[in-house]
């Protein structure tokens, strides 16, 4: 039973960027089947569907024109081209779980959270996750088989590139472990929440303290 005099808070945005392969996915997943306060905010891509992805779920798989009604009126929070193809987040869903009190995770790029951070700072945290080598990335992207041997040459070039924009984020995690990297995932999102100008409940919470008698 949610407390009626406590007013839900605002909710933060969580964005979670990597080089394909290097685990972002299962961390996102993770949290969202541990927490039933934060939800997945599903991209809009031009990219076609793998065959276990499922369309609503993990996109919504559109072309390009659509792509482009949606992103010159102003219904994508940001958009990217990433490897080719072209990713958007649409805006309205992000706006309604935020004021209803839910966290939003974010599986989008350093572009999307840099447009994100300039749009909206202080609802923002952001993590990149790191794999332990390029080797190791190499093989999981490789191990996944969802993509042709160029699409996985194409995304293992980009990899450093994106790399290089690790210092734009407020949180890295090296995921070398699987389980260590998803306990480090939900305490970030943990304390992110109890950050005290987060937090609009306190003002009243402390006031109520302090009239105590
Ligand atoms: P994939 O094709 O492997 O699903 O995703 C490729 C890349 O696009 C990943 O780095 C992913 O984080 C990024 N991406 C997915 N959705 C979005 C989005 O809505 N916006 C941006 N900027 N990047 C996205």
């Amino acid at each position: 039973m949610p407390d009626p005099a406590k007013p839900p808070r605002r909710g933060l945005m969580l964005v979670l960027s990597s080089p394909s392969g290097a685990g972002k996915s299962t961390i996102a997943r993770y949290l969202m089947e541990s927490d039933k306060d934060i939800v997945l905010s599903v991209s809009v891509t031009t990219r076609g569907r793998r065959p276990s992805e499922i369309e609503g779920v993990h996109y919504h798989f559109i072309d390009q024109k659509a792509f482009g009604l949606m992103r010159d009126r102003g219904e994508l929070l940001e958009w990217a081209e990433v490897h080719g193809n072209c990713y958007g987040t649409p805006r309205d869903p992000v706006e309604a779980a935020l004021i209803s009190g839910k966290d939003v995770l974010f599986d989008i790029d350093w572009q999307g959270a840099d447009q994100v951070a300039r749009a909206m700072p202080e609802d923002l945290v952001r993590i990149f996750v790191l794999p332990p080598s390029m080797r190791e990335l190499a093989s999981r992207l490789e191990r996944r088989a969802e993509d042709t041997p160029e699409v996985i040459a194409k995304r293992l070039a980009n990899a450093r590139s994106e790399i290089e924009h690790w210092r734009d984020y407020d949180y890295v995690i090296i995921n070398k472990d699987l389980q260590t990297s998803l306990e480090k995932a939900r305490a970030i999102l943990y304390a992110e929440r109890m950050r005290r100008a987060r937090d609009t409940y306190l003002e009243t919470f402390v006031a109520g303290l302090l009239s105590e008698t």
